[in-house]
């Protein structure tokens, strides 16, 4: 495994995006909504630094594994808890790949209605975008790689790592 990002990088970059994110909310309350299972210890981190109040609600889609990738029919296993209607919604997303998962997520949470919708990530793989994917706040540009750790998983292994690892070298777009 080959380090990506380091825990202090993690730090500073999402510091960074808590900073952004208190920015632009201020006087608001927005609701934060994380993609399990991947996202968790990301949203779990950048909870603790914003200012403003927020609540938090999760949302499961499917995961897939590495040598595998998202298809156009993407599903929600798990929806939301609370009602998104005229709320200042968040996501909160571990990765953009191709982009096709989280263009699902969006247009899903856009039919309720919420009083805006905005898009947080850690991490964006630009070289494999197939759709364009709009996002508001990015943590890193990270190369073609396969990477685990800070929630990432391969097959449920790795999430726990505190660092960010690619597990094989990079391979063209
Ligand atoms: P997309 O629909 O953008 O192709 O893929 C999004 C999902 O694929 C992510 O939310 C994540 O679950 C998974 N994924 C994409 N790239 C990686 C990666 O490098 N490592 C891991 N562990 N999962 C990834
Ligand atoms: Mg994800």
């Amino acid at each position: 495994m080959t380090l990506v990002l380091s825990p202090e990088e993690i730090a500073r970059g999402v510091r960074r995006l808590a900073q952004e994110i208190d920015h632009y909310y201020l006087g608001k309350r927005p609701l934060l909504v994380g993609v399990l299972r991947g996202a968790f210890i990301f949203l779990s981190d950048l909870v603790r630094l914003l200012e403003i109040p927020v609540t938090v609600d999760f949302i499961r889609l499917p995961s897939y594994g590495c040598g595998t990738e998202s298809q156009g029919a993407v599903r929600v296993l798990q929806g939301l808890s609370e009602e998104i209607r005229g709320r200042d919604v968040i996501v909160v997303e571990d990765i953009v790949d191709t982009g096709v998962t989280t263009t699902f997520l969006m247009a899903y949470l856009k039919r309720r209605k919420p009083a805006s919708l905005r898009l947080c990530v850690l991490l964006d793989k630009p070289s494999r975008h197939r759709v364009e994917v709009p996002i508001d706040y990015l943590g890193f540009l990270v190369p073609n790689v396969f990477l685990v750790g800070y929630g990432l998983d391969l097959a449920q292994a790795h999430r726990q790592y505190p660092a960010v690892y690619a597990l094989e070298e990079e391979v063209g777009p």
